[in-house]
């Protein structure tokens, strides 16, 4: 981060002015012209290989996540995902294990080295999720919770940062500085969909802000097929569309039974089927000179 203010202080007064004039600097390619490239233990968010993160949307039993994580490995993701605290919208639907699954979340990253990244909903959860996980997921419904956005700015963890489905591209990039001023340079957008008057999918996926957000932000972009469009078959064809729009990150939904699952079921992929994708997009990710 020093390094960070001390190029703020050495542009020059015009360059400050362009990278002002937006509101948002140090999430700027005029503040960075460079890819900012995340490392997380062995994965990297940002570099030639797109990095894919999967696992349940809820993490719901050890079982689960386990045979969850074995599989998505040897697929080829580079990070497990899953949520111990969920937020629903529904106070009857289940609202995840809490620290018990935050602890089911680092045994698997034990077993087979994968990072994990899960939701932090609250300023006062930050400590406690970033003592498990490796990188701290904002849901969407957050995205302008500014204590939120100021703690994990405090941590030493990168972020997924995902983008509200009411926020313009400008405020999801305001809502990234916040986390950058506060000291954490490592950010990754995540376009998750968008609400419209659409209802054939669950959101719209603005596939549109990829290749903005790559324009306008040093940072790394993820792509979220499952919440963007919460259907099962989509998954494929809408990934090899975000890679060919120039993400550098997708982050799937993936269940042994989705049939059973405790949340979104409907949106997650079978462990073949996410095998079966895997292969699917390859040929378009080196179709644009990159690897998956
Ligand atoms: C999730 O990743 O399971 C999730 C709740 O995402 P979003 O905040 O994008 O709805
Ligand atoms: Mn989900």
């Amino acid at each position: 981060m020093e390094d960070m203010e001390y190029r703020f202080q050495r542009m020059s007064e015009i360059e400050k002015r362009i990278a002002s004039s937006k509101d948002y600097r140090l999430v700027s390619r005029e503040f960075k012209p460079e890819d900012t490239v995340i490392e997380i233990d062995g994965a990297e968010i940002g570099a030639e290989r797109i990095a894919v993160a999967a696992g349940p949307c809820s993490v719901e039993n050890e079982e689960q996540v386990m045979e969850t994580a074995r599989s998505i490995k040897r697929s080829g993701a580079v990070m497990l995902r899953g949520g111990a605290f969920k937020p629903r919208t529904s106070v009857y639907s289940f609202q995840g294990l809490g620290e018990d699954g935050l602890k089911i979340l680092a045994k698997a990253r034990e077993e087979t080295g994968l990072p994990v990244v899960t939701e932090t909903m609250s300023s006062d959860t930050v400590r406690l999720v970033a003592k498990y996980a490796d990188v701290l997921q904002i849901g969407c419904r957050n995205i302008q919770n500014y204590p939120l956005l100021t703690e994990v700015g405090k941590s030493d963890k990168p972020a997924v940062l995902k983008r509200g489905f009411n926020t313009t591209l400008q405020e999801f990039l305001l809502s990234a500085e916040y986390i950058m001023a506060h000291g954490n340079p490592n950010v990754i957008l995540c376009e998750r969909g968008i609400r419209t008057f659409e209802t054939m999918t669950r959101n719209t996926f603005d596939l549109s802000a990829v290749p903005i957000l790559k324009k306008l932000s040093h940072l790394p972009v993820m792509a979220d097929p499952s919440h963007a469009t919460g259907k099962r078959d989509l998954i494929m064809p809408m990934s090899r569309a975000a890679i060919a729009a120039g993400t550098d990150s997708l982050i799937i939904e993936v269940h042994p039974t989705p049939e059973r699952a405790l949340s979104d079921g409907a949106q997650s992929l079978h462990l073949h089927e996410f095998e079966e994708m895997m292969e699917a997009v390859r040929p378009v990710a080196r179709s644009i000179g990159r690897e998956l």
